[in-house]
Order: structure tokens, then C-alpha cells, then sequence
């Protein structure tokens, strides 16, 4: 049996998770299921897949759970804080962990995965943005394995020859073609961008996600997020990314080969492929996703994304180029415009411009420790929330 943790099990990928869990429970044990503060959503997950150990992020939230599991004549372990994250992330018992909490608070128990050399499932893309290099260092040296769930990182990961690790040139490969949906707003003018709801916002097309990704993908920050991800994931270069629009999210990406060869990923939109795909890995399992039907699909089309229109994909790759601590200053800063949007305190419009102004006013640094890049994360959280206050 293989034992696993779920670090954000109560959200969009951790339900995903414990569906394609539940249909192998000859296969997979759950070890440790941790939320924030959903404590209804907590509970019920643990007397459906008895863990271990249950950990909320909110210390009150973590003690009703624990009143609430002892009620009901459990014995579960409940923990509190990012100290029993860490803790559950890295527990021998553990043989896998499911990386899905989102942000950058997901960064210290992921890290503590990493370094414990579990194989890390990394559905939390904010992680490797904020401190790439220091993750990658700590995959290399606790002999972790990294599975990308992001489905393109994903797609990308299956049309790569197995020894990508050596670097693209070393294997054929030309060019990664990293496809995006364009979100539920592709079509609109900017005029209409105005008055966007976060309701309308997180109505994606296609994906049924968390609401902070959904609005990542409503801008477009998302798909700059995950060029990053991919330098750090396949050790390339922005140059060798390029985005691909492509409404359809049936092909959920492509890597092109010197040879002139391009191998596609497709699949329904359902997250449950890629975590199936990475929980099984080299073998294949079944995951509850209904199989692609090509004449439903009927076309596929693709497009050139515009870096005008969607000016968080433009702040993403300046912050690559910039390199250093400006990709964590990016995330901090988008992190609080998206809070600052679902909550009425940010017009859509202005999620682009409040990001650009911490960007320029927080100088960027080479070579920051952990600790570093964690002060770094708070200036840009402190400065971006001065800047919403001036606004409203
Ligand atoms: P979500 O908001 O639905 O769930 C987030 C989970 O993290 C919840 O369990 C929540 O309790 C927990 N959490 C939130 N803040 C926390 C904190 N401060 N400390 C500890 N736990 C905390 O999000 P999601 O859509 O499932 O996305 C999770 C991650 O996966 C994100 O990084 C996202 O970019 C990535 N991702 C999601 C999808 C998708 O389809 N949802 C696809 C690709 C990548
Ligand atoms: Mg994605």
C-alpha cells in the first residue's frame, strides 16, 4: 500500500485527489488530509478515508475539528499550524504527497516534502514560483521525485523522452507549446472587462477549479505562472515556451522535437487525468474520466495570445527576465490583487496595474535564502495592500 498525504485535501484538486483515491483503495493509503480552516469539509473527509493524521493551518479551526473527531469516537491525530503541515508532508508513513494547497502558503510543506524525498505531486504551482531554485536544490538533494498535476506541465511531462532531465537540446526537444484556455473572458473588449463580477470570473469554460485560479486564468497570470513552473520543472528557458491559445482545453499541451515532430496530451478537462497519471506513474490507472469523444470535440483551434490584452501574461514574463525575487514579488502581489477582486476591494481591470506598481516599487533580489524570500513575500503582501486601501 502506498501511503499518501493530501496537503489541501477540502479544495478543488484534493476532492479530485481522494475521487481517483477511492476507486483504488487496494492501492492507496491516506495518511495525513489538511485543510485551513474548512473544518464541516475536514470532518467529513476523515471519517470517509480514516488518515492518520488530520492538520488544519488555523489553530481555533484545528481544535473544533479535534472536539468534533473525538465526538464521534475517532482517534485521528489532529495537528495545527504550518509546523503539523510540515510534519505530515514529510512523515515516514507517507510515500507520496499530494501538494495542493494553493499560494505561497503552500511553499514550507511542500518544501518539507521535497526534502524528505517523497515522490510530490505538485499541483501548487505558486511553490516553484516563489522559490524555484531553492526547490529544485531540495529535490536534488532529498532525492524527491516531482510529478506535475498542472495539466499542461503534466501533458508536457508524457510527450518528454524520460531523460529530459539532462536538458532539452541534449534530447531533441525544440520547444515546449504551452496551451491556454484564455478564460472566460477572451472574447470580451476591454470595455467590458470593466465591470466583470468574480462570480462571472470564476465561471470558466472549461475547468471546474479553486477561485483563485479561476480569476489566475481569467487574467492570464495563471498561464504566466506556469511558464515559470515549466522553466523549473523541464530546465528551460522562457524563449524555448512558447503560449498557445486554444478555447477548446482538449489538447493540454505539446512538445516539439528538432526533428519537426509535435507530441500532444489530449483529454477531457478533468483534473482526475493528470492526478491519476501521477499517482500511478510508470503504470496507468483508472481515474472516473469519461473517454475523449474527437467528433463531439469536432475542431481545435489555436491562436496567438495578445500581451496588451492580457498585461498579467506581459508583468509574468518580465518578472522571468528579471529573474531573482521578482517572480515571488509577483506572486505576493497578485495573490492580494485576486483576494482584493473575489472580495469587491479591486475592479478586475486594476488586478494588472496594482501588481505592476509593487513590481516597481520593490527592488528585486539575486540569490535570497528561504528566509529572505519569505520577507520578501510579506514586504510585497504589506505594499500591495497599501496600495488596494489607497484605491477603495
Ligand atoms: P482551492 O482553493 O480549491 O483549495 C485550496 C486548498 O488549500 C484547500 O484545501 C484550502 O483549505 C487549502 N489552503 C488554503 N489556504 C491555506 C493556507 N494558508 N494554509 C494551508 N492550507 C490552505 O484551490 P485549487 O483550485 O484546488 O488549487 C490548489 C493548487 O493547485 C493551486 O496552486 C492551483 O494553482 C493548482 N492547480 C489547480 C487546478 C485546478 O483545477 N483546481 C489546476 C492546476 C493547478
Ligand atoms: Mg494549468
Amino acid at each position: 500500500m502506498i501511503g499518501l498525504t493530501v496537503l489541501g485535501s477540502t479544495g478543488s484538486i484534493g476532492i479530485s485527489t481522494l475521487d481517483v483515491v477511492a476507486r483504488h483503495p487496494d492501492r492507496y493509503r491516506i495518511v495525513a488530509l489538511t485543510a485551513n480552516r474548512d473544518v464541516d469539509g475536514l470532518y467529513r473527509q476523515c471519517l470517509q478515508f480514516r488518515p492518520d493524521y488530520a492538520v488544519m493551518a488555523h489553530r481555533d479551526a484545528a481544535l473544533s475539528l479535534e472536539q468534533r473527531l473525538k465526538e464521534a469516537g475517532s482517534s485521528i491525530n489532529v495537528l495545527a499550524g504550518v509546523e503539523g503541515l510540515e510534519h505530515v508532508a514529510s512523515i515516514s508513513d507517507a510515500h507520496y504527497v499530494m501538494a495542493a494547497i494553493v499560494g505561497a502558503a503552500g511553499l514550507l510543506p511542500t518544501l518539507a516534502a521535497a526534502r524528505a524525498g517523497k515522490r510530490v505531486l505538485l499541483a501548487n504551482k505558486e511553490a516553484l514560483v516563489v522559490a524555484g531554485e531553492l526547490f529544485m536544490q531540495a529535490v536534488e538533494q532529498g532525492g524527491a521525485e516531482i510529478l506535475p498535476i498542472d495539466s499542461e506541465h503534466n501533458a508536457v511531462f508524457q510527450c518528454m523522452p524520460a531523460d529530459f532531465s539532462h536538458g532539452l537540446d541534449q534530447v531533441g526537444v525544440s520547444r515546449i507549446l504551452l496551451t491556454a484556455s484564455g478564460g472566460p473572458f477572451r472574447t470580451l473588449s476591454l470595455d467590458q472587462l470593466q465591470d466583470v463580477t468574480p462570480d462571472q470570473a470564476c465561471a470558466h469554460p472549461n475547468w471546474d477549479m479553486g477561485r483563485k485560479i479561476s480569476v489566475d486564468s481569467a487574467t492570464m497570470m495563471n498561464k504566466g505562472l506556469e511558464v515559470i513552473e515549466a522553466c523549473w520543472l523541464f530546465h528551460t528557458t522562457p524563449d524555448r515556451i512558447k503560449v498557445v491559445l486554444h478555447p477548446q482545453s482538449v489538447i493540454h499541451s505539446m512538445v516539439a522535437y528538432t526533428d519537426g515532430s509535435v507530441l500532444a496530451q489530449l483529454g477531457n478537462p478533468d483534473m482526475r487525468t493528470p492526478i491519476a497519471h501521477a499517482l500511478a506513474w510508470p503504470e496507468r490507472i483508472e481515474s472516473g474520466v469519461a473517454p475523449l469523444d474527437l467528433f463531439d470535440v469536432a475542431r481545435l483551434d489555436f491562436e496567438p495570445p495578445s500581451l496588451e490584452r492580457f498585461a498579467c501574461l506581459r508583468l509574468a514574463y518580465e518578472a522571468i527576465e528579471a529573474g531573482g525575487t521578482s517572480p515571488a514579488i509577483l506572486n505576493a502581489a497578485n495573490e492580494m490583487a485576486v483576494d482584493a477582486f473575489l472580495s469587491g476591494k479591486l475592479r478586475f481591470t486594476d488586478i494588472p496595474g496594482g501588481i505592476g506598481s509593487v513590481l516597481d516599487t520593490l527592488p528585486g533580489e539575486h540569490g535570497a535564502d528561504l528566509d529572505t524570500l519569505l520577507a520578501i513575500d510579506e514586504s510585497a503582501r504589506r505594499r500591495a495592500e497599501q496600495l488596494i486601501r489607497n484605491r477603495v
